[in-house]
């Protein structure tokens, strides 16, 4: 074989709870997995800051020690863990290609899946600057922190509706921020918002700026779009929650996704319509998207495919 070709048991590609799960248990089981970590080694956790609802860490832990936890651990039993992204994939036949990097090629006789998926930010600098010390992405990460004060959140959709009745729970206050003059939630989770006393929903509204004072969030400048007025709520938390996308692109094409581009699994599994691979984590879950989920399916593919090795084998010696 080519020195740019390399052939190995158990591709893992992405390094968030789900793929470092999963490399633990493919290490354990002696598939000697290799993982490409993808740019942002670590994943989505390690941009946030406290992790306090991740179980075995009584007194919480910060979102990028915690993954550097995981890499150890996946190190130590074994893991190959190298930086570099994953450019494109061949899944035509077998063993699996895959192009890291858009210059080496790597086949598998299985690959795990675990991309991840990216929150939609706004684009505001103040957004950014504040991303972690009062700006989140995740109400039920982060919500906790804000118990009894003043919170705003943006977005109209079901993760907005779910997240703002989620936040009403803990907050004295919510403030929605819709921009067009109506929502896209469904009218059940639309219902529970209109119900929830203490949430304020402002219509024709969009953000313009997130106030702070250096250190954590104080308020957010907020505009009406029809009548162009100007107002600063006090808050100190900003939610924005107007979708996540999955980071599934290269796999187009491949492999069976959703409309919005989320990976087909078959239920109670981690399968794909395409043998001997397998997906897990928030590339294919768009309802939970939590550590512990990701975590947990990513054990459930090294498991898979594990199981799928082990039957293939059988078969050909058997
Ligand atoms: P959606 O794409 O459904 O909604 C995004 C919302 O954010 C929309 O209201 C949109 O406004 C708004 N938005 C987008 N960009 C901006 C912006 N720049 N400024 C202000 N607002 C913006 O995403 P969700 O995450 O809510 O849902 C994704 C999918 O997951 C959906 O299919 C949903 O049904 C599903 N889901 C289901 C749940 C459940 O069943 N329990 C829970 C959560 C999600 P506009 O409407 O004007 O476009």
């Amino acid at each position: 074989m080519s020195a740019d070709i390399e052939h190995v048991k158990c591709l893992i590609i992405g390094s968030g709870p789900a793929g470092y799960t999963a490399a633990i248990y493919a290490s354990r089981a002696d598939l000697k997995p290799v993982m490409y970590t993808g740019l942002l080694a670590g994943g989505q956790l390690t941009q946030t800051t406290d992790v306090e609802n991740y179980p075995g860490y009584p007194h919480g832990i910060m979102g990028p020690e915690m993954m550097e936890n995981f890499r150890q651990q996946a190190e130590r039993l074994g893991t190959d863990i190298r930086f570099g992204y994953v450019s494109s994939v061949d899944f035509s036949s077998l063993p699996h290609k895959v192009v890291v990097d858009e210059r080496k090629t790597i086949t598998a006789d299985t690959v795990i899946i675990s991309t991840g998926a990216s929150a939609k930010w706004l684009g505001l600098d103040s957004e950014q600057k504040y991303s972690g010390f009062g700006v989140s992405a995740c109400a039920t990460c982060d919500g906790f922190f804000f118990k009894g004060e003043e919170v705003a959140i943006v977005g109209a959709g079901d993760t907005a509706a779910e997240e703002a009745t989620y936040l009403a729970k803990l907050c004295k206050k919510v403030t929605m921020i819709v921009r067009r003059n109506e929502f896209r939630a469904s009218k059940a989770m639309m219902h529970r918002v209109l119900n929830t006393p203490n949430i304020e929903i402002l219509y024709n509204t969009e953000t313009k700026e997130i106030m702070g004072d250096g250190q954590s969030v104080t308020g957010v400048t907020v505009i009406n779009n029809v009548t162009n007025e100007e107002t600063t709520i006090p808050v100190a938390g900003f939610f924005v929650a107007i979708g996540h996308h999955p980071n599934t692109e290269i796999f187009k094409g491949w492999i069976h996704m959703d409309e919005t581009g989320y990976i087909k699994t078959t239920p109670g599994s981690t399968t794909t319509n395409i043998e001997g691979v397998f997906c897990c984590g928030d590339a294919q879950d768009h309802i939970y998207r939590q550590a512990v989920t990701a975590a947990g399916s990513g054990c459930m593919a090294a498991i898979d495919a594990e199981r799928y090795l082990a039957a293939k084998e059988h078969v050909v010696t058997a």
